[in-house]
């Protein structure tokens, strides 16, 4: 039997309300969480862009206790190509997924030796080249280290831009358009700051805090 295709989900209509809306709910982040930043530690784009790496299936808090001990032994993508790979995988095992993590950094330690001089390229598309990073991993190196706006959709955008009713879609760079078509390039780096804080604080998965909310007022509480 011929399966029939699921319909495409409707896209938000961008409107002039609903971006009043999306501002005043940016201001009251703005207020609520004045101190909002990348909750990864990093100094540079290589740390970075372990860090992010690592961050896959696992808190930031968590992979903030391996860094710093890793950015101290490994300060050049030719460290982490040399670096020992039993050792590796046992100072980032608590991570989760170290197996697949420690092939992912030295994967993308050998590209970034072999096709950019051992240097992180500044561009989304070269960025992308490299093993295990997708747009989510490029945006937090394009906005945290070269102050390049851009939406950095992880779990907590997804879950709340839905929320918000910014999205109807699933697809994490769709989600990504959505919310760049919303909100002006000049708060993208302040937002994908915000929503991660909030979504840990007061939206998170099980428990949205809706009551004690402090968007709650422009927020149409699309929970599924
Ligand atoms: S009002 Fe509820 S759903 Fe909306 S952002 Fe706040 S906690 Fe999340």
């Amino acid at each position: 039997m011929p399966t029939r295709k699921p319909a495409p989900l409707k896209s938000v209509t961008v409107t002039p309300e609903l971006r009043r809306r999306a501002l005043r709910l940016l201001d009251n982040l703005k207020e609520a969480y004045p101190d909002a930043r990348c909750e990864l530690d990093f100094t540079n784009a290589l740390e970075a862009l372990v860090a992010t790496i690592l961050a896959a299936q696992c808190t930031d808090a968590r992979v903030n206790m391996v860094t710093p001990h890793l950015f101290k032994k490994y300060r050049t993508a030719q460290d982490y190509l040399d670096a020992d790979e039993d050792t590796f995988k046992e100072e980032i095992k608590s991570t989760g997924f170290f197996n697949n993590k420690t092939k992912a950094i030295k994967a993308a330690a050998k590209l970034l030796i072999e096709k950019f001089d051992g240097q992180m390229p500044k561009t989304m598309e070269q960025l992308v080249q490299l093993p295990g990073v997708g747009r989510k991993t490029a945006n937090v190196i394009l906005a945290n280290i070269y102050d390049i706006p851009g939406i950095v959709v992880d779990t907590h955008m997804l879950r709340l831009a839905k929320r918000m009713g910014f999205t109807t879609q699933f697809d994490a760079d769709k989600v990504e358009q959505d919310v760049m078509a919303i909100f002006p390039g000049t708060e993208w780096i302040k937002l994908s700051h915000l929503i991660p804080w909030h979504g840990r604080r007061c939206c998170t998965a099980r428990n949205p805090m809706c009551e004690e909310c402090p968007v709650a007022e422009y927020c149409p509480k699309i929970l599924e």
